[in-house]
């Protein structure tokens, strides 16, 4: 399995980051999340829309859904069949209402909403992946691959490393930050507990400012972190 980080970055924009969006490739290429930016970022992997063959929408805020209508458009306009796009529950409304800000799209775009409940798998071809929702502002949800967590949006709490030692995790805070929404150092030393490697993503500016303090304080907990930026390709 191939991992390929097409957006690092957050809802603002800095360090010439597009936003969250990461790629697996394996039998089959799954598109995990798709905020402002991911359209570009396949065009230079040089992946096309018409080859996704599912899309995970880990929770409809705009830096991981902003590109979700303009994907499915382009596949419309290439003809592509139908796809799945997998979502926490909520996700069908959703999915409404930002069609109706584009009514032209509505019963043009080929795609199947599979709303997936927390514990839930589901498999794409011989990927197979299990929901774990997550703790956001809103309805929210990671999901686990083999022994790997894409946490999506989420503050850090034991359940959510149960069964994985490497995670691609958001640090959207800085130390000291509030973490009842999102992770801070601290909020993730504290319970990610038994994780190897931490692939530290969707930092705002005051935490990636300090990224090499934060891969400091981390080591301590026994914890390796890497700040991966877009396009870094990994093999698992
Ligand atoms: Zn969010
Ligand atoms: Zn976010």
């Amino acid at each position: 399995m191939r991992i390929v980080f097409l957006g690092t970055g957050v809802a603002v924009g800095f360090g010439k980051k597009a936003q969250q969006s990461i790629l697996i490739e394996d039998d089959r290429i799954v598109l995990v999340d798709c905020g402002f930016g991911t359209m570009v970022r396949l065009q230079e992997h040089n992946i096309a829309t018409d080859e996704l063959d599912a899309i995970v929408i880990t929770h409809f805020h705009l830096d991981h859904c902003g590109e979700l209508l303009g994907i499915l458009k382009a596949r419309w306009l290439s003809d592509c069949e139908k796809i799945d796009v997998f979502t926490p529950g909520g996700g069908a409304s959703f999915m409404d209402s930002m069609l109706n800000s584009s009514p032209y799209l509505i019963n043009k775009l080929r795609f199947k909403i599979r709303e997936i409940r927390s514990g839930e798998s589901f498999s794409v071809g011989g990927l197979r992946f299990t929901a774990i929702k997550t703790r956001h502002s809103i309805e929210s949800m990671g999901i686990k691959t083999g022994d790997l967590l894409i946490s999506g949006d989420t503050s850090a709490f034991p359940e959510l490393y149960e069964d994985v030692s490497y995670v691609i995790h958001e640090m959207s805070l800085d130390f000291g930050g509030k973490a009842d929404f999102h992770t801070s150092p601290e909020n993730f030393a504290e319970n990610a507990v038994g994780i190897r490697k931490a692939f530290l993503i969707h930092m705002y500016p005051p935490a990636y400012n300090n990224r090499m303090n934060i891969a400091n304080y981390l080591e301590k907990h026994g914890i390796s972190a890497e700040f991966p930026d877009d396009l870094r390709v990994l093999e698992f």
